[in-house]
């Protein structure tokens, strides 16, 4: 359906304020001025751009900032952007694939609240079907993007 995008993104975004507000950490919106009705599965999508925030934030520590972003190319990009611990280049290949997590070795700062290890393939299965692609890039201690495209067509 045609969303308003704005208005989309913001709700989304609020989900997370206070998850981002205990951690003083600070989400950023920015959409396209001239981006205004997207045709898009309403309920999938924001499935997937909740499971990209959640991560962000889970994998951002205090006081640090997320960045979601959505501008118009050929497609709609939307990007979130972390500047949290990252993920080790041997893991970067594995982190769409089901029940893989990075960070397992790793002590959880969450007070052991640990996922499942879907989100993203669940997220990628989302993003093709709808005639799209993600890709992820990170780098260890400076922080994570995951980007993904769809379609801005009636026929998608
Ligand atoms: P679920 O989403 O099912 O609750 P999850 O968040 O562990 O569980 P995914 O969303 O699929 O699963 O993410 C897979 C793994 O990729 C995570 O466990 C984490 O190790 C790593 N990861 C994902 N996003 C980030 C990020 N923004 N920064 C650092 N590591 C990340
Ligand atoms: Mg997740």
């Amino acid at each position: 359906e045609f969303v308003n995008i704005h208005e989309y993104i913001e709700r989304i975004v609020k989900k997370f304020s206070g998850l981002a507000n205990e951690k003083n950490i600070t989400i950023h919106v920015e959409v396209d001025d001239d981006l205004k009705q997207v045709y898009l599965d309403y309920d999938r999508i924001e499935q997937v751009l909740t499971n990209l925030l959640d991560n962000a934030i889970r994998h951002t520590e205090q006081e640090k900032q997320v960045f979601v972003k959505v501008i118009e190319e050929e497609d709609v990009q939307f990007s979130i952007h972390d500047q949290g611990i990252g993920i080790a280049d041997e893991d970067l290949p594995f982190v769409f694939e089901r029940f893989y997590k990075a960070d397992k070795s790793r002590k959880r700062s969450e007070g052991g609240k640990s996922g499942t290890g879907l989100g993203l393939a669940i997220a990628k299965n989302i993003v093709e079907a709808h005639k799209g692609s993600i890709s992820v890039h990170s780098k260890q201690g400076e922080g994570t993007t995951f980007l993904f495209k769809l379609p801005n067509d009636l026929e998608s």
